[in-house]
């Protein structure tokens, strides 16, 4: 990705509407230093914002998982990205992000006031990427247990560790990379959920806890799975990877991304990951 920096942004805050990147976070807020801050992120394209009330949900569920109440319901959240999207002229793709933080510390500083949470959404243009494909490698970094980060939420703070695994394989050449759990299993890469192809039958981690089990994977399943393909959620190691006929991830940003290269190994735009693809964007109405 990479946000263009002359992009057009509305952000819904304190109810109202305002343009541009508003300052939404006060220098002592507990979510501006101690991190308490959830978001997700849904996609406005061609017309379409697939899967908008699971996204919507998401960011409500994460704010729990965080120790913080609600703020906001979920419909109200669905509408105000509908209010929102119309801000725009519509021909353009639309990032959009609902986030949730804490306002004030709890007893204690560090936890937060289960009752200060706040609600912004913002939504910028963003385009899709072409379905041209992207590059992977591994990294020596990994994903951590529910028991040492809050990775049942989509929460800000667990991204500076999978920025470092995307510095990583950027200094080796690479756009992204595959990350494993504390385990050694394959989880996902730094920015999505992870695919591939074997033999003709689609192959996906199981779901095990460490890392974002996406709407966009689940979407992907179950349109594959309709169309006759066979799809295993089970546990794989980065040599299957090694021996795949294809890669593809699957994330709410890009959708479909094929991956045309697994360390020295190049790999085909194949038949399943276009099918996947293909699916996805007949399902969106896009
Ligand atoms: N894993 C990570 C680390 C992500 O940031 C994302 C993007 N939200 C995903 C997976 C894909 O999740 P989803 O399909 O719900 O967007």
């Amino acid at each position: 990705m990479g946000m263009l920096p002359n992009r057009q942004i509305w952000t819904w805050f304190e109810g109202e509407w305002h343009e541009g990147n508003l300052p939404i976070m006060g220098a002592a807020d507990h979510g501006t230093w101690l991190g308490t801050l959830v978001f997700d992120g849904a996609r406005y394209f061609n017309g379409v914002m697939p899967d908008l009330d699971l996204h919507c949900a998401r960011v409500n569920a994460s704010t729990k998982a965080l120790g913080m109440n609600e703020c906001i319901d979920t419909v109200k959240i669905i509408q105000l990205v509908e209010e929102g999207v119309k801000k725009f002229s519509g021909d353009k793709a639309l990032y959009i992000r609902p986030m949730c933080w804490s306002k004030l510390a709890g007893a204690s500083t560090v936890d937060p006031d289960p009752n200060s949470t706040a609600f912004a959404l913002c939504i910028e243009e963003e385009s899709m990427p072409a379905f041209t494909g992207t590059t992977l490698t591994t990294t020596s970094f990994t994903r951590p247990t529910l028991s040492s980060a809050v990775v049942n939420a989509k929460a800000g703070c667990l991204y500076p560790n999978n920025a470092r695994m995307l510095q990583e394989a950027q200094s080796k050449g690479f756009a992204n990379a595959i990350c494993c759990d504390a385990l050694g299993n394959v989880a996902e890469t730094a920015t999505a959920n992870i695919f591939m192809v074997k033999n003709g039958e689609v192959y996906t981690p199981v779901p095990n806890g460490t890392f974002l089990s996406g709407i966009t994977r689940a979407r992907v399943i179950q349109l594959m799975r309709d169309a006759g393909e066979t799809v295993h959620e089970i546990v794989l190691k980065l040599e299957d990877f090694h021996t795949a006929d294809e890669i593809f991830m699957t994330g709410n940003y890009s959708k479909v991304t094929p991956v045309i290269k697994f360390e020295e190994r190049e790999l085909p735009i194949g038949e399943k990951t276009t099918k996947a693809r293909d699916l996805y964007f007949a399902w969106a109405g896009a």
